[in-house]
């Protein structure tokens, strides 16, 4: 890769035509704002920011089905973001405010230890993610059932990122592929992508790995933007294969299924489930929780935003009534959130 300097250098002497970029990771949108990166790309160079926080893309029905649990007698568990993000009538901070029992946990195997010290209780663990958390929530149901802890389960929500690629390719012309994802599924998933004409590259988190893929991805499409191309620039991290024990553990507990994203629509094949063995730590299975339809406030722009169609400015609520003390939307509640990241920097 060229050195920092020879990356500004060839991302300001860009000559090509217009590029949209996209970086698909909230991680990445943050530390491209942090680090002042957009201000050292051309007019030509857009850089657009997609649905890459597993809090933003979860759909407004989850909230729903979580809060009918917490409703119902569950005392749920989870990491903190998803208590403000807004279901159809409240937040799952409403929900406990009003006398739901929701605990905030670190790791889903806190969730199992909380289930095991409340056996009167039962205890369902709230779980979002992409591939690189869904393996701690399958070693959660390993552990649960290790220790004979029956009253623990998972409401799921955990996505595959491969649909959400194809789904926007029209999008962008190229993407900036999460390194973290990528040292999961290994780099022949976004490979692979390349033949159904999609190019990208994969890239870390520092200053330095974020601009000399950027310049990388610039230079690639200056000599010929017909040519798909794919780039492994975090080497260090993300290997071919990836994670054959984090692949393993997704497997065999978990299979795809149909899933909606907020913004997205339903993706086939993009969510995960668990398995029909493991349905006694399946929430929806034990609980018989009734479809939620999920109407978020209409006023509220996400959709667009993660499918990149707008920036949040272009939202009539943006740093009015939406702010990150009060937000309205899934963007704006997440640190990851593309609402937030724009409310910090821009
Ligand atoms: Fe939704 Fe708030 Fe973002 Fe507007 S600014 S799109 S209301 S999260």
């Amino acid at each position: 890769m060229p050195p920092i300097d020879t990356a500004k250098r060839i991302l300001q002497s860009y000559s090509g035509p217009p590029l949209r970029l996209m970086e698909v990771c909230g991680t990445h949108t943050h530390a491209i704002f942090r680090y002042g990166i957009r201000t050292l790309l051309p007019p030509s160079i857009t850089l657009i920011s997609g649905p890459g926080c597993p809090v933003c893309v979860t759909p407004t029905a989850y909230i729903d089905e979580a809060i009918y649990l917490a409703e119902h007698g569950v005392t749920l568990t989870t990491f903190g973001d998803l208590l403000r993000v807004p279901g159809t009538s409240e937040t799952l901070a409403d929900a406990r405010s009003h006398g739901a029992n929701i605990c905030i946990v670190y790791t889903p195997l806190d969730a199992v230890e909380y289930a095991k010290n409340h056996p009167d209780e039962p205890v369902t663990f709230l779980s979002v993610g992409f591939e690189t958390t869904t393996p701690a929530s399958c070693l959660a149901v390993a552990e649960a059932q290790k220790q004979g802890v029956s009253n623990f389960t998972l409401l799921t929500a955990n996505k595959t990122m491969d649909a959400a690629y194809l789904a926007m390719a029209d999008a962008c012309d190229a993407y900036l592929y999460p390194g973290h994802v990528c040292a999961i599924t290994g780099a022949r998933v976004p490979r692979a992508l390349t033949e159904r004409g999609i190019s990208g590259a994969v890239t870390g988190f520092t200053p330095s790995e974020l601009l000399t893929s950027l310049a990388a991805l610039a230079k690639n499409y200056q000599d010929d933007p017909k040519r798909p191309f794919f780039l492994n620039a975090y080497p260090r991290v993300v290997t071919e294969q990836g994670s054959p024990a984090a692949q393993r553990l997704l497997n065999t507990y978990m299979e795809p299924e149909d899933t909606e994203w907020r913004g997205l629509g339903i993706l086939p094949q993009s969510g995960l489930r668990l398995r029909p063995a493991y349905a006694r730590y399946d929430a929806r299975h034990i609980h018989h929780i009734p479809p939620q339809k999920g109407h978020p406030n209409p006023a509220c722009r996400c959709g667009n935003i993660l499918r990149g169609a707008i920036t949040p400015p272009s939202c009539p609520l943006f740093r009015k009534t939406c702010t990150p003390d009060h937000p309205v939307g899934a963007c704006m509640v997440s640190r990851e959130g593309t609402c937030a990241a724009w409310y910090q920097y821009a």
